[in-house]
């Protein structure tokens, strides 16, 4: 793991336990700040500016009046405690300001010192605070602490939704100048090129016609990864891991197995060869819809019908959650399928329909559990069937392998624990942060390995297959292979 880091690992034990606290445990942990050049590129100040304080109170003022969720859950918390052990960094790391409740606080004990009567009279009576330098030092760390995966607003009583507030942080620290490299890197590369890596059209071309190479060689089929199709009925949109990492790749290959099966004229597009937007990481709202607009832009002039989003979990919750409203509606789209579907959605139907047949003892050497991805699980639904994020999955899943493992209850579904890696965490300067949240999807993992034997973990969120691959190793869970669904629908599916 790496060097510096500065508390031992946790164990993977059979028991979740509440761990004793370790007071600044993660004090020292800290992501990159944005360089000037990027900062500047999406419209920010390059560095801290020299007013930081009054601006970031104004900011915060802004989005109390803009997000009116954000000053309802700076009022309504009453410090019940039931969110505390709910955090996987919390477990993971020991840190008390890795309480859900204690990330809150960061910007609720600000806002009672500079937006409340009783903060601006008696500010230790009502724990207000103003944000001064040690201050905003902890916002940066800790709201980069926070995978805004939203299990702990499963617990609260009032609904508080962290996730709301650590946007809120992040958009105002980046207003300030101090932005996180990682996302606002990303960010830029999405409205600058089309995808997270920057990767131009001739360079996605080449890839796509390697990827057909080793399909032919595969199957003996002439399958293709259709680039810029004007003539396509769907646009799939997929997130750019899918093109050349493992085991993304495997997924994609799956799903162009089906869509052939199937008969389905489709294509990929190289203005919106990326399914993932960051920007829902960073709270800016304005960058979410540039980059939500680009798949709108290239669906029209496609002139598609059907827009078909692929196995990455934040970009479905923007898809099924935010889409409508960001790009001003889908009216160019065929009646019958009047939003953004799920590529499991799809395959699901067309499996139910007959136009595909899945034969699952073509994966007969395979026992397999799946990981519900927080932003599928909590942020979004699929299909027209109520839960149909958790039955959906799970129905081809079965369809696809003889074998399927469930792991404890109380960390799966609404429940299941973040991998570790979202929210913008998914970068190496935090890579202690992410072994450590990854504790207690391990010790569920671990269970049932131990029980059944399971050999493959299941995902449909191209965060959650890199940061699991990345850090189960680190839990001594190195023999489970992390892997798309669509890989093993692909493996199953009779062509
Ligand atoms: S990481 Fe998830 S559980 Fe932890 S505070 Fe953030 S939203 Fe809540
Ligand atoms: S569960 Fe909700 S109300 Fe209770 S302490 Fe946590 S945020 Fe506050």
């Amino acid at each position: 793991m790496n060097a510096d880091k500065h508390t031992p690992d946790p164990v993977v034990g059979r028991y979740r336990v509440i761990p004793i606290l370790h007071e600044g445990a993660m004090a020292q942990t800290h992501t990159a700040n944005a360089t000037p050049a990027i900062q500047e590129a999406s419209g920010l100040p390059g560095k801290l500016v020299a007013d930081w304080h009054d601006r970031a109170i104004a900011r915060l003022g802004e989005l109390l009046k803009e997000r009116r969720g954000l000053q309802v859950f700076m009022d309504t918390c009453t410090k019940c405690g039931a969110c505390t052990d709910k955090c996987h960094y919390f477990l993971g790391t020991a840190d008390p300001k890795n309480m859900p409740v204690a990330r809150q606080d960061l910007i609720r004990s600000v806002y009672r010192r500079h937006f409340t009567l009783a903060g601006k009279l008696f500010p230790k009576l009502v724990g207000a605070r103003d944000l001064d330098k040690p201050m905003l030092e902890d916002w940066y760390r800790y709201f980069h602490q926070c995978s805004e995966c939203r299990r702990c607003t499963v617990f609260c009583p009032k609904g508080i939704d962290t996730s709301e507030v650590t946007m809120a942080g992040r958009e105002i620290l980046a207003a300030i100048g101090l932005g996180q490299q990682y996302s606002q890197e990303i960010i830029g590369k999405v409205n600058s090129v089309g995808n997270n890596l920057g990767m131009k059209k001739p360079a996605l071309a080449n890839v796509l016609e390697s990827l057909e190479e080793d399909i032919l060689d595969e199957t003996g089929l002439a399958i293709r990864l259709p680039l810029d199709d004007a003539t396509a009925d769907m646009l799939v949109v997929t997130p750019s891991a899918d093109f050349f990492a493992e085991p993304h790749v495997d997924g994609l290959i799956g799903m162009a197995k089906v869509l052939h099966a199937a008969g389905i004229h489709w294509t990929l597009s190289s203005e919106a060869s990326e399914a993932a937007n960051f920007a829902l990481f960073t709270g800016q709202h304005d960058q979410m819809q540039a980059i939500a607009l680009r798949i709108s832009t290239a669906a029209q002039s496609l002139g598609v019908s059907r827009i078909v989003m692929g196995e990455c979990g934040h970009a479905w919750r923007v898809a099924y959650s935010f889409m409508d409203t960001l790009v001003g509606g889908f009216d160019y789209l065929d009646p019958e399928h009047p939003r953004p579907e799920h590529i499991c959605e799809l395959s699901h139907e067309l499996l139910q329909s007959g136009l595909i047949t899945l034969d699952p003892s073509r994966n007969a050497d395979k026992v397999v559990t799946f990981h519900d991805s927080c932003n599928v699980a909590r942020g979004a639904g699929m299909g027209n069937i109520k839960g149909g994020q958790f039955t959906i999955p799970r129905a081809l899943l079965r369809a696809s392998v003889p074998q399927l493992v469930e792991m404890s209850s109380d960390t799966t579904h609404q429940k299941t624990f973040c991998c570790g890696g979202g929210g913008g965490l998914l970068t190496d300067d935090l890579m202690e942060v992410r072994v450590k949240g990854a504790l207690p999807r391990a010790q569920a993992l671990q269970a049932v390995v131990s029980s059944d034997k399971v050999t493959h973990l299941v995902a449909i969120c191209a965060i959650c297959k890199t940061q699991l691959s990345q850090v189960l190793p680190q839990h001594d869970l190195a023999d489970v292979q992390v892997t798309s669904l669509h890989h093993l629908v692909g493996d199953a599916l009779v062509l």
